[in-house]
């Protein structure tokens, strides 16, 4: 059995606040803070130059990406860090259109991440493609002859619901398509099972449920079935296969590698690296079963406690992944007065309270005081005051 009271301590948790935003930036893992000082005093500091060999800083985003496979069902060699999510879904994408050459459709759905829809825009804008949008609902029956790529993030972001991905990615796969995954909400959240959905191509951030901290990079998966033949487009001398020949001309790195593009951060994933030490001896089986008892806990309290919201996820939690939210009116005002109260989940447009749960450091002791100050709030109509209607940039 997975040690979640163990887990739960490797994390510096401000005292006094019940933290339930870990899906959109994951807290700080006291080991992270240890190694990275560790990393300026003994290896930038001391290394200079030669830390890029003597300290396997070259390596790290295989030796990283390796580690992440395992949260992700995919294995070793099959996953590289680097840039942000956003940059890792035009790469896939665009060498998921390579490989369907004489196929210009996008398929993807309204309840996808905005930033995912804008990157497939401008990528179908440039490919001269076509995007399609439908709903999350109507995606099965969108999936037609001329698809080239479905692209998905398999939770949604503010709603929670998790999209069948081994039905979907054999829909596709019977219409000639392959299938791109966002795990975003999912690694680090869910059970997520890349090679036994038998799915194309991943893509993920790790700031969320995996804690790398704010601008950790992203990761990139692709199935070996085509990680020698995915042509990237960002064609950056990283992922060249020989980058210290400095050749004028580009030559992929075989396999995953390829998808490197520039100087990886090397700050930033010696904190990830750090943060991913926290999953040894977490079983996937034992983080979804902890992930569901959490999310009904909270359901069935709020539900008994406050009439005045209502539910807008999936209330079967096969279909949900490890988030839940509600709507109410005035949610942004809400959620201030919650945050004030010391319950922090998020706000998402136009009227959704969203709440993570992070197996990891999440507890029932959360849940109930989640609840009860949701319903305090609610009841007494505390959130009903003008300094809870201030916007601020992020929500
Ligand atoms: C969080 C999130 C992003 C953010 O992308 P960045 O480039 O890391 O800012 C993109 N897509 C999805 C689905 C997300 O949930």
């Amino acid at each position: 059995m997975t040690d979640f009271a163990a887990t739960r301590r490797a994390f510096h948790l401000p005292r006094g606040i019940t933290y339930l935003d870990g899906n959109s930036l994951g807290p700080m893992p006291v080991a992270a803070r240890d190694r990275v000082a560790r990393m300026m005093s003994d290896e930038w500091s001391e290394m200079l130059i030669t830390g890029w060999n003597k300290a396997g800083w070259y390596v790290q985003p295989r030796k990283v990406g390796d580690r992440i496979a395992r949260l992700i069902g995919a294995g070793p060699g099959q996953v590289v860090m680097g840039d942000t999510l956003s940059i890792k879904v035009f790469q896939a994408l665009s060498a998921a259109m390579a490989l369907r050459p004489g196929r210009r459709v996008i398929l993807s759905d309204n309840g996808n991440f905005p930033s995912d829809l804008y990157v497939a825009e401008g990528l179908a804008r440039a490919m001269r493609a076509e995007l399609r949008v439908v709903a999350p609902e109507e995606v099965e029956a969108a999936i037609t002859p001329d698809l080239a790529v479905l692209m998905l993030t398999e939770v949604d972001y503010r709603t929670g619901r998790r999209h069948d991905m081994a039905g979907l990615t054999a829909r596709a796969h019977d219409a000639g398509a392959l299938a791109l995954w966002d795990l975003a909400h999912s690694a680090g959240a869910v059970d997520v099972d890349l090679m036994g959905a038998d799915a194309d191509f991943a893509v993920g951030c790790t700031y969320k449920y995996l804690n790398g901290g704010p601008g950790a990079p992203a990761f990139i998966w692709t199935h070996p079935r085509h990680a020698d033949a995915a042509q990237p487009i960002l064609q950056g001398w990283m992922g060249h296969d020989a980058p210290f020949a400095f050749d004028l001309g580009y030559r992929p790195a075989p396999g995953i590698e390829r998808m490197r593009v520039g100087t990886p951060p090397v700050i930033a994933l010696t904190a990830l690296d750090a943060a991913l030490d926290v999953w040894d001896g977490v079983s996937l089986a034992d983080l979804r079963a902890r992930s569901i008892e959490l999310t009904e806990a909270f359901i069935k309290g709020v539900e008994a406690a406050c009439p005045e919201v209502a539910l807008n996820s999936p209330r079967d939690p096969a279909r949900r992944g490890s988030q839940v939210s509600f709507r109410h009116p005035q949610g942004y005002a809400v959620m201030q007065a919650l945050i004030a109260a010391g319950v922090v989940g998020d706000f998402r447009a136009p009227d959704v309270l969203r709440f993570g749960f992070a197996p990891l450091y999440n507890d029932l002791d959360d849940v109930g005081r989640a609840v009860d100050t949701l319903a305090r709030i609610l009841r007494d109509g505390s959130w009903d005051d003008e300094r809870f209607r201030q916007r601020a940039a992020v929500t």
